[in-house]
This record gives C-alpha cells, structure tokens and sequence, in this order.
C-alpha cells in the first residue's frame, strides 16, 4: 500500500522545483505550499533543532523571482486542479485534501535576501489571483523587522508567525544558536506588533533531555506580556516540538502534558495559546 502523505511525512514533493514546494502541515491542517528563498540553506540562526540537512550543499544564493512566480502560478493551478489524483498527494487523508497556505518558509530565514520584497510581491499577486482566500504567511525569525526594505514587504502577506523561543537572552543563544542580541528580536517584534497582530510559534524542546526550566517559561511569558504592555498586539502562540530528525542528537521533543503545561502558563497571563503536538 502506497504510504499515506499526512504531517509526518515531510518530504517535499515536487523535486524538480527550485523554490517552492508541498507539504501536508499540522499546524495549517491542510496542504501548505512552501516557499524556499534561501536554496543555499544560509540561515543566521543555527537552531540546534533545525531539520534542514545542511550536510549536504545547497544552491545558489541569488532568487530568480520569475522562476519562482512561475513555479507558484504552476502549482496554485495544480490544487485546484489534478494534484489530488497525483501521487503521493492522492494518498493524503481526505479531511486534509485542501489548500491551506502560501507560506514563506525555507531552509533559511526568509527575509535575507535581497529578493525578499520582489519574491513576497510575486506571491502576493499569484494568490490574489488564482487562490483568494488561502493566506500568506511568512515564517520569520523577526531578525530583519527593523530593515525598511523588509518591513514594507511585510505589508504583502496576511500573517507573520514569528519565532520566540525563549524567555532569556542566555537561552535564546542555545536554542537559537546566535549571538544576534535578543533585544533586537524583541524590539522588533514589538515594532510590528504594535502595526498589526502577529502569531507568536514557540519551539520548547529537551536538550540532553531537559527541558526548559519554569524561571525560562515565567520568562517567556513576560516577554509576550512586554510586547502586550507596549501597545503590541499578539494574535496568538503557537506551542510545538522537535517533529522530525533535528540538526544536533541532544534534541528531542517534550511529551504533550509539557507543552500543554507551557500553553496554559499564557493562557493564565492572557494570551490565547494552542499546542501542535
Ligand atoms: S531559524 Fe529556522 S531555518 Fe534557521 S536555523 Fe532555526 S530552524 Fe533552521
């Protein structure tokens, strides 16, 4: 029997493509079409979680934007169309059969390169045409908000899930792997917070099998409750795990009681909180 295509299955489908691709995505609950803007896989985080094979070489850097147009119009096309009668996609659980996102979203921090503005532009007109409705969002890190050329491409998508996965400057540097300084991330967070609502998603996971302590969780908390303080606003957060084989062996995931535990500490501070388990 052919293997059922659902969130565990994380293969990209579509190889042939050099920018965008298909996954089937819990958290969306639906096919999510991805964008790749960084084929070279540079990233300036270096998640020790992070499930990009940087084992092997990736592409180059520069972004053809009407490459990647083109290869987005193609596969808009195709959901709408023949893709659910294509394997694997023809093996993905019915009650997932639908298009549920554009999403920004790579081996890379997304807005670095230069193409950013031109590529999010492109997507933005490919959907408005052939799939009004499905959003588009931009998975980021929030390093780069405070850059004019990426904050007004942010104006192209309808929602921006931001990454925060710490509470504390000297645990943001292991779970992030950067020494870009966490006040520059929270800063710009609130910056765009206070623009427009923005989902918070908040990896937690077991490093050498401990998980974060609760001083590191209060501390989590009351940097979303600083955002909140300085006029931003924050849609809701999203609380996860290490799904798939990450970068460094000490990482696991935590178990759902855990991460259910860590959502109810927002909750009781306010902040509307789900867990993808
Ligand atoms: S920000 Fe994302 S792509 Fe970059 S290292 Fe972290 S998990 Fe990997």
């Amino acid at each position: 029997m052919a293997r059922r295509l659902d969130y565990k299955d994380h293969r990209r489908e579509l190889e042939a493509n050099r920018y965008v691709y298909a996954v089937v995505s819990r958290r969306a609950r639906g096919l999510s079409i991805g964008v790749n803007l960084n084929p070279d896989k540079a990233c300036n985080f270096d998640c020790p979680y992070c499930q990009v094979d940087r084992a092997t070489p990736g592409g180059p850097s520069r972004v053809e934007v009407a490459d990647l147009a083109s290869e987005l119009e193609d596969l808009l096309r195709r959901a709408a169309g023949d893709l659910w009668t294509t394997p694997p996609f023809d093996t993905v659980a019915p009650e997932l059969r639908r298009l549920a996102d554009v999403a920004f979203a790579g081996d890379g921090e997304p807005t670095t390169p230069p193409e950013f503005p031109a590529t999010a532009r492109a997507a933005r007109e490919a959907r408005d045409r052939l799939a009004p409705g499905v959003p588009l969002r931009l998975l980021t890190n929030a390093t780069l908000f405070h850059k004019d050329r990426v904050r007004t491409a942010l104006t192209e998508f309808d929602e921006l899930w931001c990454k925060l996965d710490a509470g504390t400057e000297q645990y943001f540097q292991i779970v992030d792997g950067t020494r870009l300084p966490f006040r520059r991330i929270l800063d710009n967070l609130l910056l765009v917070a206070r623009e427009r609502p923005i989902v918070i998603q908040s990896l937690f996971l077991a490093l050498d099998g401990a998980g974060p302590d609760e001083a590191e969780i209060a501390a989590w908390v009351e940097r979303m409750l600083e955002i909140r303080a300085g006029g931003g606003r924050i849609d809701h957060v999203q609380v996860y795990t290490v799904a798939r084989t990450p970068s460094d062996p000490r990482c696991g995931p935590l178990d759902g009681e855990r991460l259910e535990a860590i959502a109810a500490r927002a909750r009781a501070a306010g902040l509307a909180a789900a867990v993808y388990a």
